[in-house]
């Protein structure tokens, strides 16, 4: 019995207190910051290195919902762009990830965007079932740890459930495969009405490195309402969180 005390004395409290305010590495790349100053030839070679299209070759804005964080803008123009570790970057409609320069402010998810139905059946208790469209397994890892002891988002209620007919909403991850596509409009069919429809990391929201590929179909992205748009490759499980209890008013 001792020795056990002694264990739990020695592991700490493992859980995440405050999952709002938790700080995390220095080097997590979340949101960036574009200097206002970028220059035309700055953008144009900065353009040229992005892997994904997202940077705008007209304005310099670098777009999340393409971004797949790999630094290197950053590293092209050390000092022009930089990535905080801001890791609060969900937003509720997809225009609201495009960071333009010269923006330093923390995003903020628009209250405005958000349906009336969402906070007034789903605020105290939401389950999601999570369908995996193609993706890596990179996503749907660090979902799995949103529900784990240290990030145990299951104290708001928020859980994921094996069945859609028990889900309020389901959370899309991966570019969406042509082989997957009738499944996930079969998964969604099977969740009571009303629903939300959470999309997370860049291959969910834009198609990622696969975008333009042959064998994606992504009408059922282009046909229904996006509630989140969980930017990261793959999304952090604090990005994930935050983003579902700003949706929710928490
Ligand atoms: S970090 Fe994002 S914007 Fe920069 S080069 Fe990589 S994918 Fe492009």
């Amino acid at each position: 019995m001792l020795k056990e005390i002694r264990i739990l004395s020695e592991h700490g409290k493992q859980y995440v207190p405050d999952l709002r305010k938790q700080p995390v590495s220095e080097r997590f790349r979340g949101r960036p910051v574009i200097s206002e100053g970028i220059t035309a030839a700055e953008i144009e070679l900065v353009a040229a290195v992005c892997p994904v299209n997202a940077i705008d070759s007209r304005n310099g804005s670098i777009d999340l919902g393409r971004c797949t964080f790999c630094n290197e803008c950053a590293l092209v123009l050390p000092g022009t762009i930089s990535f905080t570790n801001d890791y609060r970057i969900a937003a509720s409609r997809r225009e609201d990830l495009v960071i333009r320069p010269g923006m330093k402010e923390a995003m903020r998810l628009d209250e405005s965007a958000v349906r009336k139905e969402i906070r007034r059946l789903f605020r105290r208790s939401l389950k999601l079932r999570q369908v995996s469209a193609g993706g890596d397994n990179s996503c749907e890892m660090e979902l799995a740890a949103s529900g784990n002891v240290n990030f145990d988002m299951g104290r708001y209620g928020i859980e994921f459930v094996a069945s859609p007919r028990h889900a309020d909403g389901i959370v899309i991850t991966g570019p969406v495969t042509e082989n997957m596509s009738e499944a996930l409009e079969i998964c969604y069919q099977a969740v009571p009405s009303p629903k939300v429809i959470f999309l997370v990391g860049t291959d969910a929201i834009s198609g990622g490195l696969f975008t333009g590929s042959p064998s994606l179909k992504r009408e059922f992205i282009d046909s229904h309402t996006v509630d989140l748009y969980v930017p990261g490759n793959p999304a952090h499980p604090l990005t994930f969180i935050n983003g579902v209890m700003d949706l929710l008013g928490l």
